[in-house]
């Protein structure tokens, strides 16, 4: 390693740490990463010089020289994400540490044309200028889409849903002077779920929405197998000859877990059949068993080929609480023959596929700081 190498690795070293720790002194830096005070202090003039850290006070001193507070500057690189969804469109804007600065929804409708990618970056452009972002600034542009994705070439090859067969980021990159990424909603919304919470590095992450999703998580990164992505709980069939699904088969999770499932009308909202479900309503009490049956079946049917924490995001998961969770913790259970005990279930509350869309630029911004 050459003394270039080596300047590098301790500018990267500082930058990283003091990007995990948000506030530490020059000494601090130099006891965790056993370098001289001297070189730290270098270091940290190369970060402010390029806008990466920035002075941020003093620390309390009970005598002596006040140490001065390094802290990294949150806004230095944004990213902005964008989730394609039947209606609308959900676009936020997320700094280093994937918080939302800001987001907004706008309703057009989805359709796969050229005509929708003109209209849909147009407003992205409306949201870059109300940013006030200047273009190196920018790190890209995630979107998220109900539909899955290969990776490799960022093209829809299952989307049913929003009849999405074949949209490509490319539709989109053509009008944009930033890097655009395409992937799909549930993998991004995993993605947002496991930056945001304290979670299992091992996970299922189950979206109850009006279309059910699932991710695996595998040591904190997304699972991919070779042809399909890990955890598309919802095309796992859990009634043979059931209901029919969208996928074309019968007795599919989706047909049995869809937060629809909940709904007496087509026009019923999910908050309203809670509201109902807590006042003591039998017919809302009576719909939630049976529904908590099917999901606890599904969850059990998961665990047997993966054993890990099931974390529950989007529209139900919303609104589920603790004794939810408790109930049907302890429906996965009766349905093991094995043992009584099951991984944790648990429920994240920071579902957004645009969020985690965007995140896919921040966490590709950060690993250039890890050698
Ligand atoms: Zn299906």
């Amino acid at each position: 390693m050459n003394i270039a190498d080596v300047k590098k690795r301790n500018r990267n070293q500082v930058y990283r740490l003091v990007y995990e720790h948000k506030r530490l002194s020059k000494t601090e830096i130099a006891s965790a990463l056993r370098i001289s005070v001297p070189t730290v202090s270098q270091c940290v003039n190369e970060l402010k010089g390029d806008g990466l850290v920035a002075d941020d006070g003093f620390f309390q001193s009970s005598g002596g020289r006040k140490a001065a507070v390094i802290s990294p500057c949150p806004q230095f690189r944004l990213a902005l994400g964008v989730e394609i969804r039947k209606e609308y469109v959900h676009m936020v804007a997320i700094d280093l540490y994937g918080e939302i600065l800001k987001e907004q929804d706008f309703p057009i409708p989805f359709s796969n044309s050229d005509y929708y990618c003109a209209q849909l970056c147009n407003l992205i452009q409306g949201l870059i200028i109300d940013l006030h972002v200047r273009p190196e600034e920018l790190e890209g542009i995630g979107f998220a889409i109900q539909g899955l994705t290969d990776p490799a070439t960022q093209t829809v090859f299952f989307g049913r849903i929003l009849d999405a067969d074949g949209f490509s980021v490319e539709n989109l990159q053509k009008y944009l002077a930033f890097p655009c990424h395409l992937q799909h909603d549930t993998e991004a919304a995993a993605q947002y779920a496991i930056w945001k919470g304290a979670l299992s590095q091992d996970l299922l992450y189950l979206v109850l929405n009006p279309y059910v999703g699932g991710s695996v998580a595998i040591s904190g990164e997304l699972h991919s197998g070779p042809c399909l992505a890990s955890g598309l709980i919802e095309h796992m069939v859990l009634v043979p000859g059931g209901r029919q699904c969208y996928c074309g088969k019968r007795g599919c999770v989706d047909a049995y877990c869809s937060s629809n499932q909940l709904l007496d009308s087509p026009n019923g909202e999910i908050g309203t059949f809670f509201e109902r479900l807590r006042r003591g309503d039998t017919d809302a009490a009576a719909r939630w068993q049976t529904y908590l049956g099917y999901l606890a079946q599904a969850i059990h049917n998961y665990h047997m080929v993966l054993n890990t924490e099931v974390v529950l995001g989007g529209l139900v998961a919303k609104y589920m609480n603790q004794d939810d969770v408790a109930l049907l913790t302890e429906r996965v259970a009766e349905n093991s023959g094995i043992q009584g005990k099951v991984p944790p279930i648990t429920v994240s509350k920071h579902y957004d596929a645009a969020a985690g869309a965007a995140l896919y630029f921040i966490r590709t911004f950060l690993r250039r700081f890890e050698t």
